[in-house]
């Protein structure tokens, strides 16, 4: 059994009032607890800029990776030891910036991992870039007359690209953001969640009233299974209703059941076994 105390490290969470990095770190650790994840079965890895922090405040095995680097780690955890809870965190620079090609391949080859992104527009601990999801012509640091770039959609990125679960929540809404994120952790295979989480310091655009007036979720007869179905309903981020929700889910093998090799073991047990190389060295030497 995971207790909240357990979680907890010496350092406090020194993200902006306001800041939507905080209630969705509060939903993590409420499923934690409610899940009983712990540093035993559970490894988290961030990337680079203000969602990063959160391995810092949360008392997990954890690796900070380089920027956009998060899923490579992240899916060599996950190759290495199987049994782990693996959950990624990264932000909307880090995942469609740096981390781009990471991403498509990983949801590609459908590893079994939880992707959380932290969405807020923008790259925000540099102090308000536009990122690859900043919408076209708005203003920000980098963008001061309107950004010339379309954005993309990361719902619609994700199932393009062969994520077997893919989501959206509101940060603020953490009651269902904690039920999603044990929901997404659950499926086998690679799962994401579009986290809309404010960034009250840089963007004046996507803030908490945004968010509280202009989303709503997906109708309860709405059906997940549909990929087609998904898609368009992805695309219907119109800002003014944007949908919540579960957008779509596969049962599919994931990658990691799919080793052979593996044989239904643990790779890092494997590798306590000594072999003789001698043979194999001699060929090369
Ligand atoms: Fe949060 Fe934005 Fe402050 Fe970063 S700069 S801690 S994202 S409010």
């Amino acid at each position: 059994m995971t207790k909240m105390t357990d979680l907890q490290t010496p350092f406090m969470p020194n993200w902006c009032p306001g800041c939507g990095n905080m209630p969705l770190w509060l939903a993590f650790k409420n499923a934690a607890v409610k899940q009983g994840w712990d540093n035993t079965n559970t490894a988290v890895v961030a990337g680079i800029g203000c969602h990063g922090h959160l391995v810092n405040f949360t008392k997990l095995t954890a690796f900070e990776g380089l920027h956009g680097r998060a899923l490579p780690a992240a899916t060599g955890i996950k190759i290495a030891n199987n049994s782990l809870n693996v959950f990624v965190f990264t932000g909307d620079g880090d995942c469609f910036g740096e981390g781009g090609n990471h991403f498509i391949h990983a949801c590609r080859r459908n590893h079994n991992l939880t992707v959380i992104l932290h969405d807020n527009g923008l790259y925000a601990l540099t102090t308000g870039q536009s990122s690859p999801i900043t919408p076209h012509d708005a203003k920000t640091k980098s963008t001061p007359f309107g950004n010339p770039d379309e954005p993309f959609n990361p719902l619609v990125m994700a199932i393009a690209s062969g994520a077997t679960f893919v989501a959206r929540a509101y940060a603020s809404n953490m009651a269902q953001l904690t039920e999603l994120m044990i929901k997404a952790n659950q499926h086998n295979g690679f799962s994401f969640i579009d986290v809309l989480q404010p960034c009250e310091t840089f963007n004046k655009q996507f803030t908490h009233p945004f968010f509280q007036e202009n989303t709503y979720y997906l109708e309860e007869s709405y059906d997940p299974t549909n990929r087609e179905i998904a898609l368009t309903r992805a695309r219907e981020f119109d800002l003014k209703k944007i949908p919540l929700g579960i957008f779509y889910e596969e049962k599919k093998p994931a990658y990691e059941d799919q080793l052979g090799y593996l044989n239904g073991e643990i790779l890092y047990k494997h590798g306590t076994q000594k072999r003789d190389m001698s043979s194999l060295f001699a060929k090369y030497i």
